[in-house]
């Protein structure tokens, strides 16, 4: 069993020389560095699954300022005899300096922005990865005219190509390697980067180009957070008016007031069983993210000069809601808890 954790100090970094020059021109190649970056939730998991099912020749370097993600990531990978070798970073560069592939799972623009700033300046090397090979894939949510300006510092200082492809399926997705991306990217680069996508997915959608795949992970999640509460209050109405939940649930399941969350992640206990009612609310797609993204969706409505209706009016509930002590920190659909629901 060979142990694949090597730490990239300054003078082992002078021994990292490629055995070979690759060829590019097809989308996965031995011997390949990778870099990824930010292993939170999403991240750590899709970086489990991108290790294992790269070749033993390859090489994969981790990097986020949270030491103990990292330490983690090593005590469960050194043991490991299959997939690509691991090597911890120091810094954001140290994981992409001398990667073709990078990916990027943040929490929000501004980190985007800082870990991108801390990259691109001062130039990034092209003696062992030539400009048009190296690529960056960002997975975080974040705004698509944030990513645009990303975009535009990666490509403006020519130091390789910046796609977005944002994702979902929550952490289950993430750790069981079926989530679903959505990618912004040009036609002649979606090969490639929906044949490193689906090494921790099911389903990549290419949505048009670089910022698109943003557009439409912020459109889907701004329809969701209504859906939610409408659900929430829906359900809420029904119950009090006497109507057993479950007979509710299923009314509303097999009419037209169906959606995601009355059918897979309703917020009464006992109408689906494995929905994160049923164990306090915990688990599932955390309320601040929640908020976090229909802050993103209103923000891009405003700047392409969409009205939204509900979407300040959702804005309030979720903020409001994550303020409560007993719904701070839980799976959005805590908010039929936030309605007075009975429970
Ligand atoms: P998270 O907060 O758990 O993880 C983010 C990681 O980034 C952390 O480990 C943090 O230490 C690291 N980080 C922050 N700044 C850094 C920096 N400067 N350099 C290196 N690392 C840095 O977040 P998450 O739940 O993994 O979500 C990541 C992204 O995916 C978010 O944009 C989120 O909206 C999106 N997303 C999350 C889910 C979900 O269910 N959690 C689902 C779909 C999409």
């Amino acid at each position: 069993m060979r142990s694949n954790i090597r730490i990239v100090s300054p003078a082992g970094r002078a021994a990292l020389q490629y055995v070979q020059r690759r060829n590019f021109s097809s989308s996965l190649r031995c011997n390949a560095q990778w870099g990824f970056i930010g292993l939170g939730q999403m991240g750590y998991n899709m970086a489990r699954n991108l290790q294992a099912k790269l070749p033993s020749s390859d090489t994969l370097r981790v990097y986020d300022i949270n030491q103990e993600s990292l330490n983690r990531f090593v005590d469960e990978t050194k043991a490991l005899s299959k997939g690509a070798a691991v090597q911890l970073a120091s810094s954001v560069r140290e994981a992409a300096e001398d990667s073709e592939t990078t990916i990027t799972v943040l929490p929000e623009p501004s980190h985007v922005k800082k870990v991108f700033g801390e990259l691109l300046k001062p130039v990034l090397s092209t003696q062992r990865v030539a400009n048009p090979d190296r690529l960056f894939i960002d997975c975080s949510t974040i705004d698509p005219a944030s990513s645009r300006e990303v975009a535009s510092a990666v490509h403006s200082t020519n130091q390789g190509s910046f796609v977005d492809g944002p994702m979902s399926g929550g952490v289950v997705g993430a750790t069981a390697g079926t989530l679903t991306f959505m990618v912004g990217a040009p036609d002649s680069l979606f090969p490639r980067v929906e044949s490193i996508l689906l090494m921790m997915g099911k389903k990549s959608l290419h949505c048009g180009a670089q910022g698109a795949g943003l557009s439409g992970k912020l459109a889907n999640n701004y329809l969701l957070a209504i859906n939610n509460i409408a659900t929430a209050e829906a359900m809420n109405l029904g119950i009090k008016w006497g109507l057993d939940p479950k007979v509710l649930g299923n009314l509303i399941n097999i009419s037209t007031g169906k959606c995601w969350p009355s059918e897979v992640n309703n917020p009464v206990k006992g109408v689906v069983p494995a929905s994160p009612a049923n164990r306090d609310y915990s688990g599932g797609f955390g309320i601040g993210l929640m908020k976090k993204d229909l802050k993103l969706a209103i923000q891009a409505a405003g700047e392409a000069g969409a009205r939204l209706e509900l979407g300040d009016r959702a804005r309030e509930v979720y903020e409001s809601a994550e303020k409560r002590e007993d719904c701070k920190g839980r799976d959005f659909s805590v908010v039929y808890r936030y309605l007075g629901g009975k429970e």
